[in-house]
């Protein structure tokens, strides 16, 4: 009886595994036709700085609007991307896509321009061969000068070495800056800060969900702050959602936030709204 419990329970796994994976296979060739008929767009996240409230640089976000299913997550679409190889195709257009907005913006709004883009890439893209080559031609293409790229790299993607550490030395020779994304939550190891060359931190949202109470996140966000300060690196905290945990932030000596309480991602940010205060 109990191995025929066992037994059915394997088969509803089973089951559940198999549809799970045909969603997936079927994400993936919508993908396709998605990028050849331009269902992707960009959205663009202030990330402030503190204590003008300036926006300082914006995060640049992609954006799938599916003519059937609505909006689909990046966090679910990434991966399929990531899987099939077509995350090289879709993140070129979207470093483009980027550069080239933030070429206009600096081109319409002066100096009220953000001084900097970050874009997400991800562990394929960046361990490609070519990759710092093809960042160069886009900014040469699009006359955004490389002091004016972030690009956004997860701790997983670049912790085993190899090519996409390679790449990124050569987007430093560039110019162009290095950020750490999700810092904290991926294979983290503080010898990454000694052999990548890195510029910014993005502290995780997880560690500023609870940085108002006294308790093991603010611990870790005060030591991350700490750790920046001390080699000389920006940190940049993410999912800023209340008044409260950007005074907490501030008061830890946090210069850069991002979050909702500056700005959801959207097309067309309004550089000119004076963001809430800390
Ligand atoms: P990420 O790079 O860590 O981006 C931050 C995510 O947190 C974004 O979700 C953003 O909309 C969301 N967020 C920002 N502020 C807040 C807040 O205050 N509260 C909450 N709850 N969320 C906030 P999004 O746009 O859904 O993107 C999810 C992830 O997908 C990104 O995480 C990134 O890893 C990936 N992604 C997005 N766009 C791209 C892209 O163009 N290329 C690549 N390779 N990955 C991308
Ligand atoms: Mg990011
Ligand atoms: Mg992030
Ligand atoms: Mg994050």
């Amino acid at each position: 009886h109990a191995a025929k419990v066992a037994g059915v329970t394997v088969r509803r796994w089973d089951q559940a595994l198999d549809e799970r994976s045909t969603a997936f296979a079927r994400l993936g060739a919508e993908l396709r036709t998605a990028l050849d008929s331009g269902q992707f767009h960009m959205v663009y996240q202030p990330i402030v700085e503190m204590p003008s409230g300036r926006v300082h640089a914006v995060e640049a976000l992609v954006r799938w609007q599916h003519p059937v299913r609505g909006m689909v997550s990046p966090a679910e679409f990434i991966p399929v991307a990531e899987q099939n190889g077509l995350i090289v195709e879709l993140g070129a257009w979207v470093l483009r896509t980027a550069c080239l907005r933030l070429a206009t913006w600096r081109a319409e709004l002066g100096t009220d321009a953000p001084a900097r883009v970050s874009v997400n890439v991800s562990a394929k893209q960046l361990a490609r061969p070519g990759f710092a080559a093809f960042v160069a031609s886009v900014l040469a293409a699009t006359g955004l000068p490389a002091s004016c790229l972030a690009v956004e790299v997860t701790e997983t993607a670049v912790f085993e070495g190899g090519p996409a550490v390679t790449a990124l030395h050569e987007l430093k020779a560039l110019g162009v800056r290095i950020a750490l994304d999700d810092f904290g939550t991926g294979h983290s190891s503080l010898g990454l800060l000694q052999t990548v060359p890195v510029d910014t931190i993005k502290v995780d949202k997880s560690f500023v969900d609870d940085v108002t109470a006294a308790g093991r996140q603010a611990v870790i966000a005060e030591t991350l702050i700490r750790l920046t300060d001390g080699l000389g690196l920006v940190a940049v905290a993410e999912g800023v959602e209340t008044a409260e945990q950007a005074a907490a932030l501030t008061r830890l000596g946090y210069r850069y936030l991002q979050g909702y309480l500056y700005g959801r991602p959207v097309a067309d940010p309004d550089f000119a709204r004076v963001p809430a205060a800390a």
